[in-house]
């Protein structure tokens, strides 16, 4: 049987419950955000402590925020990559440069915002390595993957059905963008466009983002 899907809109952020054999949680939401977990779960007839380990897919506060709270809610792992490990452990958010004007537009605007925005620091469990790591441990078919590019820590979790989830490796549409693609902040476009390839030469399919709907992963082909 294939593993279940769940999309879990967490403020401006998707997460994503994804139930196989036990449950991981993609991402952990901006701040303040574990009520909306908590109702999910309950709706899902998913206990807390069903949830294994929470994959941030990367440190940006917007998917960190709510790791402390999630962590106390479920007694789950939390696994990142090794050079955002601080960000969680210090709770830092470091702003992302904008890609295109419109990601010019709203860096600017992240930049006034940002004193604002604050939130609990939690441990990690997991600092992840540039290497492949095998989620069968963790109860689901899949991997994570190293994939820089929007900021150079960011993994993406593929299941091995094809669906990957890469956090904002590519944005689905509005309102961060107008269609599936590139996304409007990151660190480095050509590092990006390899991190696609990636996935798709690992047999991604359909693509999971953290801002918009899901998508075909033809159209990252595409874009190439
Ligand atoms: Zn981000």
């Amino acid at each position: 049987m294939d593993a279940e899907i769940h999309r879990l809109p967490m403020g401006i952020c998707n997460c994503y419950l994804i139930k196989e054999n036990s449950v991981i949680l993609v991402d952990a939401g901006p701040p303040k955000q574990v009520g909306k977990l908590r109702t999910a779960l309950q709706k899902l007839s998913i206990e807390p402590q069903d949830i294994s380990l929470m994959l941030i897919t990367h440190g940006h506060y917007d998917h960190i925020g709510s790791v402390s709270e999630v962590k106390t809610l479920t007694d789950c792992k939390v696994a990142i990559n090794h050079r955002e490990k601080e960000w969680v452990e210090q709770a830092l958010h470091p702003l992302p440069p904008g890609i295109g004007i419109w990601g010019a537009v709203m860096a600017v605007l992240m930049r006034i915002t940002a004193p604002f925005v604050q939130f609990p620091a939690s441990s990690v469990d997991i600092a992840l390595e540039d290497t492949e790591l095998p989620l069968h441990p963790f109860g689901v078919n899949g991997k994570v993957l190293y994939t820089p590019g929007h900021s150079s820590g960011s993994t993406s979790l593929l299941l091995d059905t094809g669906e990957a989830f890469v956090g904002d490796l590519a944005m689905g549409g509005f309102p961060t963008r107008i269609g599936p693609g590139m996304p409007i902040f990151g660190d480095d476009r050509n590092a990006i466009k390899t991190s696609w390839k990636l996935l798709l030469d690992s047999g991604a399919k359909w693509i999971y983002p953290s801002h918009g709907n899901p998508f075909s992963a033809d159209i990252l082909r595409k874009a190439l």
